[in-house]
């Protein structure tokens, strides 16, 4: 897909309809948590999305294989590919806007890699808006308010 890279963890091969010559690819996917949660059900439907854009057939169902048992789940993907092509919609228009998104840091920052780059453009990022609004409040004719540049962080 242009601009959009998936990394399928594999494919299964299904007969399309009752001739067995006929036969399409469909997604399968890998995770280790027990419990499926949307986004992974929404990695196998963009995973599922690429693929399509290459063989020209969306498949109606992939699989997600979970868990310490391997326990194999059927995803219906219809209402899935149109959520994720509605995200992959609003990032193109994220991407294609002159503006620069803020760095939202979140519970999930701790474990990542990109942590001190993050933390550190997301205080950059409050540093500036501190400044701005202190140059607002003095063209303002306000005193300054005293405030500390605190990066934002999403607690959800
Ligand atoms: S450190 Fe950055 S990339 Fe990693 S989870 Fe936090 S915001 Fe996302």
């Amino acid at each position: 897909m242009p601009g959009l890279c998936a990394k399928v963890h594999a494919l299964e091969r299904v007969t399309v309809g009752r001739v067995a010559a006929q036969s399409a690819f469909r997604p399968v996917r890998f995770v280790p948590n027990a419990k499926l949660t949307r986004l992974d059900k929404l990695a196998v439907a963009f995973d599922a999305l690429a693929l399509s854009r290459l063989t020209g057939c969306l498949p109606p169902i992939a699989k997600i294989i979970h868990g310490p048992d391997y326990t194999v789940t059927a995803v219906r993907l219809p209402k899935l590919v149109d959520e994720a092509q509605s995200y992959i919609a609003e990032l193109r228009a994220q991407q294609a806007s002159a503006a620069l998104l803020p760095v939202i840091l979140n519970k999930h920052c701790p474990a990542c890699a990109f942590q001190s780059r993050c933390h550190q453009v997301a205080t950059e990022q409050a540093r500036v808006q501190r400044d701005l609004a202190g140059q607002g409040r003095q063209s303002a004719g306000l005193k300054p308010a005293r405030m500390k540049a605190r990066p934002v962080v999403l607690s959800r």
